[in-house]
Formats: structure tokens, C-alpha cells, sequence
């Protein structure tokens, strides 16, 4: 997906269902590695000091440092000529990981705040109410998208979260498992609103759990092995080409 943010799971996915501990993609060799894990663990260990020592202000400094890294190398000579750099300005804020605690989210929202040029989105099943009403106000924010992580355990607070908040802030992302809960699709078909809907069959080492398809559904091309990843630096990216679920 390009430039991403990531923190351990354990300590941060505050709401994770037991199907997507069992499920996450941050299971795969390629996040288990020492050096991924300690990275992972280092982002938790400096976000927790700063928070400390000097609040989300702080926090919100340093995140913005990793923010100019994630600009596309041509994005000043882009700007100047009035042209489009090679590929997009974007930032996924955890590729593994979740919100653990107000403090944390409002870092996020100050950062994104003042990169208003770069597109940032997220995942998250952080519900709990003093968070989630810090994450409502990140995902308002114009370059933000929020996606409520939604699975066969957890659709229904997911919905909850949904209805709670202002209309048009959240969208639906469904993480679906090879036996998705009978109860899941009726309560998207229940929704009295228009919401974006992306789904994700569970896939790991070329095993696929069978697609549900429905016109509310929209199945993510890279989940469904539609959109080849290049390893190639300055090529766009699959959740570049898709942009789906940016904002
Ligand atoms: S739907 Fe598109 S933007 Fe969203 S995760 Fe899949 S490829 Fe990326």
C-alpha cells in the first residue's frame, strides 16, 4: 500500500476479535521477522515516551517527520511544475496495529492535520468509547478516511460504532472468513444509509476462503489477487492504483 505505520498487535489492537488474531495478515513470515518485530515494538516504545514527556504535540512532531519521508521523491518538482508526481502522497497509518489510546489518536489527527496534502487512511476496531470518539474526529478530517473493521464476531458493534457517530464520517471494511456469521450480511442490508462497504477474503499462502458477493460488497482487487505488487520503488503501489479506500 506504499508508506504505512505499524505497531505491535499485542500491545495495541485493544479490541481484537479472536478471528482476527487468527486471521491477521501480521501473522505471514514476511511481518515475523526480528527485525520487523522490533521495529514494530520501537514505534510502540518512542509513541509511549513522547506521549509521556510532552503529550500528542509531541508525539505529533516526530509523526510528522515520518510524513515529509513518505512524500514521493519528485512531489517538490511536481508541486513547482504543476504536475502529478510519479505516485500519489499517502500514508496507511498501521499495516499492523491499532489505536490504543486517546492521547495516540489525537497525535495522529494534529499530523494529519498539518499535512493536509498527503492522503491518510485506517482500519480500526478500537470502538471503545473514549478512543473511538477521538478516531470520529480524525476520520472527519478531509485527507482522512476511516474504515470500522467489521468480522463474523465483532459486525455488530462495528454498526453500532457506525450509527453512533456523525453520517458520512465511517465506512465498513469486512474481513471475511471462509464461514462468515449468517447474521453479518442481513445487518449490512439493514443499514439505513448509503456506506461504502470493502470486503477482504481471508487469503494466506495461496488459500482463499470463497468471496461472498453482493451488490453492497465491493471486493478489494488485491485481496482477490487482481493487482500485482511491484517491487519497484516510484511505481504506484495496488491501494495506489485501486484508491478505493483512500479518501
Ligand atoms: S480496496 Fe483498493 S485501496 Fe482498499 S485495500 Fe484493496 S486495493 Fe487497497
Amino acid at each position: 500500500m506504499g508508506w504505512a505505520f505499524s505497531l505491535p498487535r499485542i500491545e495495541t489492537c485493544i479490541n481484537a476479535t479472536a478471528l482476527c488474531k487468527k486471521l491477521c495478515y501480521g501473522n505471514g513470515i514476511r511481518y515475523q521477522s526480528a527485525g520487523q518485530k522490533a521495529k514494530r515494538q520501537r514505534n510502540f516504545r518512542t509513541s509511549q515516551f513522547l506521549l509521556a514527556e510532552g503529550g500528542p504535540e509531541l508525539l505529533a512532531e516526530n509523526l510528522s517527520m515520518l510524513v515529509d519521508q513518505a512524500r514521493p521523491r519528485d512531489w517538490l518538482t511536481a508541486k513547482i511544475t504543476g504536475t502529478q508526481p510519479a505516485i500519489p502522497f499517502t500514508l496507511r497509518v498501521h499495516d499492523v496495529g491499532d489505536f490504543y489510546e486517546p492521547n495516540y489518536v489525537q497525535a495522529w489527527t494534529l499530523t494529519a492535520k498539518k499535512h493536509s496534502e498527503c492522503k491518510f487512511w485506517f482500519y480500526t476496531r478500537s470502538f471503545v468509547e473514549e478512543v473511538f470518539a477521538e478516531l470520529t474526529k480524525l476520520a472527519s478530517l478531509p485527507n482522512c478516511q476511516g474504515w470500522l473493521s467489521a468480522d463474523s464476531e465483532n459486525y455488530q458493534q462495528a454498526i453500532l460504532s457506525l450509527c453512533k457517530a456523525p453520517a458520512g464520517i465511517w465506512k465498513l471494511a469486512l474481513l471475511q472468513d471462509s464461514d462468515l456469521h449468517s447474521g453479518v450480511i442481513p445487518a449490512f442490508e439493514g443499514l439505513e444509509m448509503d456506506v461504502d462497504i470493502v470486503s477482504f477474503p481471508h487469503h494466506r499462502n495461496g488459500r482463499h476462503a470463497e468471496p461472498v458477493r453482493h451488490d453492497l460488497l465491493t471486493l478489494c482487487p488485491a485481496a482477490m489477487g487482481n493487482l500485482a505488487l511491484k517491487a519497484q520503488k516510484d511505481t504506484l503501489r495496488p491501494c495506489q492504483t485501486c484508491a478505493f479506500c483512500l479518501p
